[in-house]
């Protein structure tokens, strides 16, 4: 069983956290500081590391590298209210693995742990190539979270990157729109389907050739939309 330290100091998202994954089958253990974040990850009796940005004591960046500089090697996920936080995260190297930004969708973030744990068992470094997924010039990266096009990464927002992954993880099926708000907002989230389709429009003029007849990002009339890879 899997042992995952969660820094988190609001109470209510520290104890949706600590519930959804010990229904996982996780033990978790939920601190609410930065430094005693430090003081716990360092017992080296962790497997991964949820790691909000916004803490008091020390903040999710400096803990971040503090701990890798001190030698940790676990997988710690960064968890980002702001869009600008998970900029920084990328342009600045604060040695994390992966980040989520709230509010995150529980399944999307139970994958992202589920991932980053395989990447951690003995030749899971293979397990890189299920984390990109491949069609046509493009390449959808779950860990660096981006979108490239023949090597060259895309000016991408992350939700068209999350509806991207919901679609291509469900290749060749439909997904209505209900079923892509609660994957890509997260359940109890209010968005217009209006919204879902305008991401989609986005979306379709940064890959698709012919906007106008999708090649990948299909609708499906009446229901929702479906990747054709
Ligand atoms: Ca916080």
């Amino acid at each position: 069983m899997a042992k995952i330290l969660v820094v988190e100091d609001e109470a209510g998202i520290a104890f949706g956290l600590e519930s959804d994954m010990q229904t996982e089958g996780y033990e978790v253990k939920v601190v609410a500081d930065g430094l005693e974040a430090i003081r716990q990850a360092r017992t080296g009796a962790f497997d991964l590391i949820l790691l909000d940005v916004m803490l008091p004591g020390k903040d999710g960046f400096e803990v971040c590298r503090e701990l890798r500089r001190g030698g940790l090697k676990i997988p710690i996920i960064l968890l980002t209210a702001k869009a600008q936080e998970a900029e920084k995260i990328v342009g600045l190297d604060v040695g994390a693995d992966d980040y989520v930004t709230k509010p995150f969708s529980p399944r999307e973030l139970r994958a992202r742990i589920r991932a980053a744990l395989r990447r951690l068992a003995p030749g899971g470094a293979g397990d890189r190539a299920e984390n990109i997924f491949k069609f046509g010039p493009f390449e959808l990266d779950l860990i660096r979270f981006e979108l490239r096009r023949d090597g060259r990464v895309l000016n991408t927002t992350t939700t068209e990157l999350k509806l991207l992954n919901a679609l291509t993880r469900n290749k060749g099926r439909v997904l209505s729109r209900d079923k892509l708000l609660d994957e890509v907002w997260g359940e109890g989230i209010a968005v217009t389907d209006r919204v879902i389709d305008n991401h989609i429009v986005a979306l379709r003029k940064k890959i698709e050739d012919e906007p106008a007849s999708p090649r990948y990002l299909v609708s499906v009339r009446g229901v929702g939309y479906r990747f054709d890879g």
